[in-house]
């Protein structure tokens, strides 16, 4: 049994100490992580391509999920993806979304799909679906997405590397890039960095629009081509595999030794996006959508991930889209048109509060080499 605790002050701030607990009977660790709460963000102004059309995209991704979650085409996961713990068939899912069931790990946490699509499967979906990369590769939005979503997460990694070691890092790799803004905002803060990415259309857009290359390679497998950067990020994208553990893995091995930062970027399930999709589980797009998200983490599960690692937790921060979630959901069940146009003004004062209550559904630790 994988337990953790934290010591919080009782005060409300958005940044603060807290001291986390691991004890696995044993291993016992103690943790002074610095923690933020929140990122401001002007959620309506980069969602438009999904605002313009979530009716369309509540249809599609139900279809498409429902299809591919009732083909033949189909793995068991028989254990957790974190900690390896038999997955135990007489536990009830959690949840259910497009006959698609999340279970969840009575040892270290984790919340996982218990059936997926195979390997296979996963990987050409990634590789050639353009629909997924869409919001990604959408020029409109491309600049308010560096901006707004990819420079607060470069300084956020940028100042926790700088906390450790009292520099910037020399170099940053970012694994599963995307479509580049992330590798795009550390490059406009003048420091090395790349990036690698399966899907042909981020690689596409990424050279067209940023006018660089990211590295098309299976990174668990080929870690060592990269072993000369200090930071290795994961921004949203071990949720998607099938071995979260091995990415992690690979990004451990990179720094282990020297003064390096891993840093990963994951849904998070005890949030309120996942009490408000447990509402409205038949237009669920985002968040536990069952194939983007087969892996949903929680405080637990990506700290054991990390500790598993060899990766000594020192910063972690939560922020999330659970408020724009809220007001979606309501406008998509109460059709009037009026919905978002009267409440997005107040989206980012709901989610303030939300994040000050952890109750965010996203979340980034950064850890360094415990070997260090
Ligand atoms: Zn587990």
């Amino acid at each position: 049994m994988k337990q953790w605790s934290r010591i919080i002050p009782f005060k409300s701030q958005n940044s603060r100490m807290e001291t986390w607990i691991y004890d696995d009977s044993d291993i016992k660790k103690r943790y002074e992580v610095d923690v933020t709460l929140g990122k401001p963000i002007d959620i309506t102004a980069l969602k438009l391509n999904e605002l313009e059309n979530f009716h369309a995209q509540v249809v599609a991704t139900r279809d498409s999920r429902t299809n591919l979650f009732q083909s033949v085409n189909m793995r068991e996961v028989t254990l957790c993806p974190i900690c390896q713990r038999k997955t135990d068939k007489n536990i009830p899912p959690i949840f259910e979304v497009y006959t698609a069931h999340y279970v969840q790990c009575p040892s270290c946490l984790h919340c996982y799909v218990a059936t997926v699509p195979s390997d296979e499967s996963l990987h050409r979906f990634y590789a050639s679906n353009k629909e997924y990369q869409k919001i990604y590769t959408d020029k409109r939005t491309a600049d308010i997405r560096v901006q707004q979503v990819a420079l607060p997460k470069a300084e956020w990694a940028i100042h926790q590397y700088y906390k450790l070691y009292g520099k910037k890092p020399h170099s940053v790799l970012d694994v599963g890039a995307g479509s580049g803004h992330f590798v795009q905002a550390c490059r406009s803060l003048g420091l090395k960095a790349d990036g690698v990415e399966i899907s042909e259309s981020g690689r596409e857009f990424c050279k067209t629009y940023f006018g660089f290359e990211l590295a098309n390679c299976d990174f668990t497998r080929e870690w060592q081509r990269f072993k000369d950067y200090d930071m290795v990020t994961f921004w949203a994208v071990i949720e998607h595999v099938s071995n979260p553990m091995a990415m992690l893995a690979a990004g451990s091995k990179i720094v282990f030794g020297k003064e390096g930062l891993v840093v990963a970027d994951v849904p998070r399930w005890d949030s309120f996006s996942t009490a408000v999709q447990n509402q409205f589980s038949n237009s669920v797009i985002r968040h536990l959508d069952p194939l983007g998200h087969i892996n949903c983490f929680t405080d637990s599960s990506l700290a054991t991930a990390y500790v598993l690692n060899n990766l000594d937790i020192v910063s972690a921060w939560y922020f999330g889209m659970d408020a724009y979630e809220l007001v979606t959901q309501l406008s998509h069940a109460l059709p009037d048109g009026k919905i978002i146009e009267t409440l997005k003004s107040s989206i980012p004062a709901f989610q303030k509060s939300i994040d000050l209550a952890i109750l965010s559904d996203e979340m980034v630790f950064a850890g360094k080499p415990s070997s260090l």
